[in-house]
């Protein structure tokens, strides 16, 4: 399967200090381990450009995109969300960001590559319609869920989110649409505290406990997910990879290791194998522990690429 791997250098102008945990080093640390492993030497590098008004208005509401960009600072920084700065370079990071995963999709739909991997920052699957929250301004993921369905005219889109934290943005964009899936599993419970009742039509959430390990995620999303996700028949994944379930991440406390994300790739990748629409698209989210980080990153993105 030809993979694509889109990032981007100018994530590093959104910069809110060497003490928060989402920091510019995240995407190095993942860009360097891939480059030593030579895992990307066959792959496509895409770019990006600033996403598009009418993408992002698929998926957020007109009114807060306007408030973003009044607020974003000329210098400095102000708190968009109690635990969302935002830098001078933060808004145009993250338009760079849904950007970049646009423009994955519009491969991916073009059949250019089979399989992609954003490694995009801020983040985004804490992004509500109308609301910054958990180091997250727009929902990357929302943003193409949308224009695949609304643009590419796909009715079947399945959405992983197997962040230790719940994917409580996604949720509020694309909640009760049939034409998606959402599968989600974290660590309960644990912020963001919210949209982690099983009250959707369209959402299976997988709350995992606390100290809880790998094998009992697989237990879970094999009891849960599997035959749904088989059911559904997804014409597209899209993915929200967050990697700070890892033990070493002290982000939360669940005990995974860089093994648990290779199955995950192997999984997600295998759901659908037998249909020719398999396309999927991979979005980086959390994942703070930057050995951790690198290394479940590269075996997860070895095992989704097959
Ligand atoms: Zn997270």
């Amino acid at each position: 399967m030809k993979l694509g791997y889109y990032s981007y250098t100018t994530h590093i102008e959104h910069d809110v200090g060497d003490i928060h945990p989402e920091h510019p080093m995240r995407i190095i640390a993942i860009n360097h381990y891939l480059e030593q492993s030579g895992l990307m030497k066959d792959a496509y590098l895409g770019g990006c450009n600033h996403v598009a008004q009418v993408d992002l208005l698929r998926a957020h509401n007109a009114g807060y995109i306007d408030q973003l960009l009044a607020m974003s600072p000329a210098n400095g920084m102000i708190l968009a969300d109690e635990d969302t700065p935002m830098a001078a370079g933060s808004l145009n990071a993250a338009y760079q960001a849904a950007g970049c995963v646009i423009e994955a999709l519009n491969d991916l739909m073009q059949n250019k590559v089979q399989r992609a991997f954003c490694a995009v920052r801020p983040p985004g699957h804490h992004a509500e319609s109308k609301k910054a929250m958990g180091f997250c301004f727009l929902n990357n993921v929302a943003i193409a869920a949308k224009k695949a369905q609304q643009q590419y005219g796909l009715g079947r889109i399945a959405i992983i989110d197997f962040d230790v934290h719940q994917g409580n943005g996604t949720i509020d964009i694309l909640a009760d649409d049939p034409a998606f899936l959402i599968c989600s599993s974290f660590q309960h419970p644990s912020f963001p505290f919210s949209h982690w009742r099983n009250i959707y039509s369209n959402v299976i959430n997988t709350p995992l406990n606390e100290g809880s390990f790998g094998i009992d995620m697989r237990r879970a999303v094999e009891a849960q997910w599997l035959q749904q996700l088989q059911k559904f028949k997804p014409q597209l994944t899209i993915i929200s990879a967050g990697f700070d379930a890892h033990k070493k991440d002290h982000m939360a406390e669940l005990q995974w290791q860089a093994e648990d994300y290779a199955w995950l790739g192997g999984f997600l990748s295998d759901i659908n194998k037998d249909c020719k629409e398999n396309k999927i698209l991979a979005v980086l989210e959390g994942g703070y522990n930057l050995d951790a980080l690198a290394e479940s990153a590269h075996d997860f993105i070895a095992h989704f690429k097959d």
